[in-house]
Formats: C-alpha cells, sequence, structure tokens
C-alpha cells in the first residue's frame, strides 16, 4: 500500500471542534460540491500549498502529536471530502489503529455510490478503521441541496442509512445561513429522518460565518453569499430546536 499517495491541503495540530477530544485534523485536497457558503474553496481544484504523501509518512507525522490526544482526542479526516482519497485514508487510519488511536471522518457524503458493490467494499474497508461520522447534512430536499452545492443529496442519505445499519457512530452537523438553511420544514424533516437512525451521538448547529470570503476573492470567486448576515443567538436556538440538536455520549 506505499503506492499510495495522498494529497493533502493542510494540518491543523490542535482541533478542539473536530471530534472528541483534542485532535489532529488533516483536511485533504478535492470536493465536488460547490457549497455557497463553502470556507475552504481552495481545496477544491487549486491547491498552493499541496502536500504528497503516503499513509506510512503521514502516519509517522501524526503519531508526533499523540502526547496532545490523551485518552479521548484522536485523528479527523477532513476536507475537502475525504472520500474521494479514501484508500488512502483507510490505509492510514489502518495504522493509526494499530497504535489505538481514535479515527474520525469528516464528510459531506457526495462520493457515496449506493449499489456500487466494488465502491462498498472500499467504504467497508473504511468502516472498519473509523470510531466516528461526522456527517454534514445541508440540507434535507433533493431540490435545495442542487440549490445549494450544485448536487443532489439522494445518496447523501443513503450514506447515512448505510452507516446507521453498519452501526457506526455518526455526529450530524448542519450550517446555518440566514434565509438558505433555515427553512422550518427542512429542519424538521432533518429532525424526523435523524430519528430513524442508530447511534447518531450528536446533532449540531454550525452558525453560518463569513471567514472564508477572502480564500473566494483570492481565488477570483465571485461569493455567491454577499450580504447574507451571520444568524442571531435567537436563530440559532430556534434553529437548534427544530433539527432536535443534542450531545450524547461518544
Ligand atoms: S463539502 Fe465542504 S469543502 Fe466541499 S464545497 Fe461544501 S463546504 Fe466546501
Amino acid at each position: 500500500m506505499d503506492n499510495l499517495i495522498g494529497r493533502i491541503h493542510s494540518f491543523e495540530s490542535f482541533a478542539l471542534v473536530d471530534g472528541p477530544g483534542v485532535r489532529c485534523s488533516v483536511f485533504l485536497h478535492g470536493c465536488a460540491l460547490r457549497c455557497k457558503f463553502c470556507h475552504n474553496p481552495d481545496t477544491w481544484t487549486h491547491c498552493d500549498s499541496l502536500t504528497l504523501m503516503t499513509p506510512p509518512e503521514l502516519h509517522k507525522k501524526l503519531m508526533r502529536y499523540r502526547p496532545y490526544w490523551k485518552s479521548n482526542g484522536g485523528v479527523t479526516f477532513s476536507g475537502g471530502e475525504p472520500l474521494l482519497q479514501m484508500e488512502f485514508v483507510t490505509e492510514t487510519c489502518r495504522l493509526l489503529k494499530k497504535d489505538g488511536i481514535h479515527t474520525c471522518i469528516d464528510t459531506a457524503g457526495q462520493p457515496f455510490r449506493p449499489g456500487d458493490e466494488a465502491w462498498l467494499a472500499k467504504f467497508d474497508a473504511l468502516l472498519d478503521v473509523t470510531d466516528l461520522f461526522i456527517v454534514d447534512m445541508k440540507t434535507f430536499s433533493d431540490r435545495a441541496h442542487r440549490e445549494l452545492t450544485g448536487h443532489g443529496n439522494a445518496n447523501i442519505l443513503a450514506m447515512l442509512r448505510y452507516l446507521s445499519e453498519k452501526r457506526k457512530r455518526i455526529w450530524i452537523r448542519h450550517v446555518l445561513v440566514p434565509g438558505v438553511t433555515d427553512d422550518e420544514q427542512e429542519l424538521i424533516q432533518m429532525r424526523e429522518y435523524i430519528a430513524t437512525l442508530h447511534r447518531v451521538r450528536r446533532v449540531e448547529i454550525l452558525p453560518y460565518h463569513t471567514m472564508g470570503v477572502g480564500k473566494w476573492e483570492k481565488l477570483g470567486l465571485k461569493y455567491p453569499l454577499e450580504g447574507v448576515p451571520m444568524p442571531t443567538a435567537e436563530e440559532v436556538k430556534r434553529a437548534e430546536i427544530l433539527i432536535g440538536a443534542f450531545a450524547g455520549r461518544n
């Protein structure tokens, strides 16, 4: 497996919000979605800081941070979209699991291919070495998802169902954008769907922010949500109630 090469955008060596405990987050290059609120558009196609690594090289680098992780921290693969480099991520997770490290995949689920047995076999291999999936649920309806990201979400909902059937631990996150992802019926439908899934340990609202706008400008891209405000505390609270936000045990 040493011939696997990962394309890595960047690292966060002391991440506090990318899963349980203190974590090292690995941001992988590439994503097929085009979320209007994306704060990492520099991971899409163009990347000034691309690092190429094999799984053993990445594993060795990550293990330097082990003293920070204590009993409940570990490594999170994010992006971009980590499932676009699934074999590389799987092999790195396999090495980490040999050392007893907690592993997490933060995904939007777009690459999931229900019905593709070869793809699912690779996904199953990833499941075997992953402790937690953080799934970004952007909208519930396919139409709204297309409007927001350029892609439908039937396969993403299918991935959640698959993870549930495999009894994998799941956290669900929803970015709240006023006037864009705060529709009452959408949030209620999400809550009802989530309630049908096993082992969902946490449901969170992430308030939309504009910290990535400079990256869009640097890439010469027009920011689609110009003028959209960040949600107020009251709007976040309302959405948390509608979606049924909670933080359970890991
Ligand atoms: S899935 Fe993540 S990286 Fe991809 S476009 Fe959406 S916010 Fe950006």
